[in-house]
């Protein structure tokens, strides 16, 4: 079986593809349309944990399933005072060990603890309203602890540091230099960890949502002369087929509603914001590749950078080399 459609050549492939974009704002309903969902996907935080990081951070990492695919997507939380909602939900006939297991603790975990709503050494207390959501967390004033990562969530503003990242094998685990995925992904941790606040929505769909398979084809079509965007088409595949309906669900349900956003692509903060606008961008984040900025850093390849030219002129993503 050909890979290649005989009916839709690089030409018409280049023909249908929309106009680059280069809004930078939420003032085309249509575009939010189109790119939104009328209803959000229901997700649920199975589990949490602390992660302690090669760099010294800790983290907390979120394990969500949801009512839309079968993928767990991951939320790598910065700061220990971030509720899931769901998580923290009170389950029926649950005990405390439950909910320290699954990871609905507040504080820190140590042996001998056996109260998952409290953490007296911290002097931090979940408080829950009669349906078991949680409402808040309390911190007694006696405490002397000076670890930023247990403020209470008042403390901060509501603008949270977010990335949208879509899981990249090939940049992230197999060492590509075709994209800079593995790069935006750890500077993105890298400035959450300065912060001590922030959020990863870390969702499994690679290749742009086409999958490994599809994505290892493309990248032999971009060896043969396509572009990125080129070779998907020629797959039979949109440009770009993610959907971010579930990373705005996993925001509402980890609290945040003000998000700074570290991205490039303008799509993706009307995508995120989604139809309702139940999280608003307030602010993004610029991603400069770090070749472009430093002299020895950075993803550096011929492909690298067709992939970034491609973004910036087929994708309207609003990056520019500096001169
Ligand atoms: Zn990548």
């Amino acid at each position: 079986m050909p890979i290649i459609s005989p009916t839709l050549s690089p030409s018409n492939a280049l023909n249908s593809l929309p106009p680059p974009t280069t809004s930078t704002t939420s003032d085309d309903s249509a575009k939010r349309a189109l790119l939104t969902s009328d209803t959000l996907p229901i997700v649920k935080c199975t589990a949490r944990a602390r992660i302690p990081t090669t760099n010294g951070v800790e983290i907390f990492l979120h394990l969500y399933t949801n009512n839309v695919d079968d993928k767990e997507h991951l939320a790598i939380v910065f700061g220990e005072d971030i509720r899931s909602k769901s998580l923290f939900h009170k389950r029926l006939g649950e005990s405390q060990s439950d909910r320290m297991t699954r990871g609905a603790y507040v504080g820190r975990l140590c042996p001998g603890r056996r109260i998952a709503d409290i953490d007296s050494k911290l002097g931090l207390k979940l408080q829950f309203d009669e349906n078991g959501n949680i409402t808040n967390d309390t911190v007694d004033d006696d405490t002397d602890d000076n670890d930023s990562n247990l403020k209470p969530a008042s403390i901060w503003n509501d603008e949270t540091l977010v990335r949208i990242h879509s899981e990249c094998y090939t940049g992230e685990t197999a060492w590509s230099a075709r994209c800079d995925c593995g790069e935006q992904f750890d500077e993105a941790g890298r400035l959450m960890g300065l912060q001590g606040h922030g959020v990863i929505v870390y969702l499994r769909q690679e290749g742009r949502g086409i999958g490994l398979g599809e994505k290892l084809k493309a990248y032999n079509l971009q060896d043969l002369g396509a572009d990125t965007v080129q070779a998907n088409l020629l797959l039979r595949h949109p440009a770009d087929k993610r959907s971010f309906s579930l990373a705005t669900a996993i925001l509402v349900d980890l609290g945040i509603s003000k998000v700074r956003l570290l991205t490039n692509n303008p799509d993706k903060i009307i995508a995120v914001e989604g139809k309702d606008r139940l999280v608003e961008v307030v602010e993004r984040v610029p991603m400069v590749p770090k070749a472009w900025l430093e002299a020895n850093g950075g993803v550096r390849s011929v492909e690298v950078e067709g992939y970034l030219r491609t973004k910036i002129e087929r994708m309207g993503h609003l990056l520019s080399k500096p001169e």
